[in-house]
């Protein structure tokens, strides 16, 4: 069962930066406006996620205390987000269901320490393959209270040491974190309202740093080219069908790069898409043939009962119903953005 566990944890969690991803969005979920991320060898050392959310709340899961919801926490398919079987069809989060933490238990040493605005103390906890275990020999494996501020920290540490075969497959720690700066960049950009810092652990200055008060462009001139938000018009659309809507900044003609650069969110999640991708490429070939490779950051809103929850996990792309037809919307909103402006 173990290897099981093991095999199925690896097929999620492929790359520090999938660890790293689902953290952010469990951050983000739990309403966190300040997110602090610290980086040890490209995240296959150290990966930790500090928020300032709601804590993992106890009330979310049925009548029992919090030190009893912590020791559940990394069993497989708890989750506090899916309050009822129906929410299945409807999940607003796709991808796992109450399987992150779980699998990263699996693959990992995972520490939590978490505080609610309810409890008096924080509680730190530590698991292994899914259970709770004890820090040192001898000691407890429950929970312990200890003092900390409001919010949820976890500590990932040794990424795959028990899985030798995916541990060798990195050749350099920083290509990892290379990734990982991405995956953070992408969520500091979409994520107006919550500060975003990546650092190396140890490091005095910070590789990315956004204020909770920066705005969508200003997020993206900090984090992009300092010129690009020059170089952007804004997108706004709404269709009546799917709850369709599109948000985001795009290229105009002054912009021209090598290669594309496309952070997607579907349902404020950051996806990959690459017939999206080739789409936009292609509307750019034909509207502004001169320009190179487009920047475009774009949000979209979509029933989540349109959206496919059950690619598999290692499948990063994204499929929806009526591809074709929204692929369509989104390049004409684009043509529509570029053509209001004097390109
Ligand atoms: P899911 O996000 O699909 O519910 P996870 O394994 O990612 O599954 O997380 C399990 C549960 O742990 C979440 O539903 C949530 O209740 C709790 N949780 C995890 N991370 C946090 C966090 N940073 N703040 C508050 N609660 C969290
Ligand atoms: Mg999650």
């Amino acid at each position: 069962q173990d290897v099981v566990n093991k095999i199925a944890a690896g097929e999620i969690i492929v790359a520090p930066e999938h660890a790293l991803k689902e953290l952010i969005e469990n951050a983000v979920d739990a309403g966190s406006t300040s997110l602090e991320v610290v980086i040890k060898e490209g995240g296959l050392k150290l990966l930790q996620i500090t928020d300032n959310g709601h804590g993992i709340d106890a009330t979310s899961f049925a009548d029992i205390t919090q030190k009893e919801d912590l020791s559940i926490l990394c069993e497989r398919f708890t989750t506090s987000k899916l309050k009822a079987f129906e929410d299945l069809s409807s999940i607003g989060t796709y991808g796992f269901r109450g399987e992150a933490l779980a699998s990263i238990s699996h693959i990992a040493h995972l520490s939590v320490t978490t505080r609610t605005k309810e409890s008096s103390c924080a509680w730190r906890a530590q698991y292994s393959d899914g259970k709770l275990v004890s820090p040192k020999p001898g000691q407890s494996a429950e929970p312990k209270p200890i003092a900390g501020r409001g919010g949820t920290q976890i500590t990932v540490e040794d990424l795959f040491y028990n899985v030798p075969s995916r541990r060798r497959a990195f050749r350099s720690a920083s290509e990892e974190y290379a990734k990982i700066l991405d995956m953070v960049a992408r969520y500091a950009v979409h994520c107006a309202g919550v500060s975003f810092s990546c650092k190396k652990h140890g490091s005095s200055t910070a590789d990315i740093s956004v204020p909770t008060a920066a705005g969508t462009l200003d997020r993206i001139r900090q984090i992009h080219k300092a010129t690009v938000a020059n170089e952007l018009v804004t997108l706004n659309a709404e269709n009546g069908r799917w709850g369709f809507k599109c948000e985001g900044w795009i290229s105009n003609a002054n912009y021209s790069a090598k290669r594309t650069t496309l952070l997607l969110f579907i349902n404020h999640r950051s996806v990959e898409s690459s017939v999206i991708k080739k789409a936009i490429e292609q509307t750019y070939a034909t509207f502004l043939p001169k320009c190179g490779r487009p920047f475009v950051y774009l949000s979209l809103d979509i029933e989540p009962t349109r959206v496919d929850v059950n690619v598999h996990p290692t499948k990063r792309e994204v499929h929806f119903l009526n591809e074709d037809e929204v692929i369509a919307i989104i390049c004409d909103e684009i043509r529509n953005s570029l053509s209001k402006v004097d390109t």
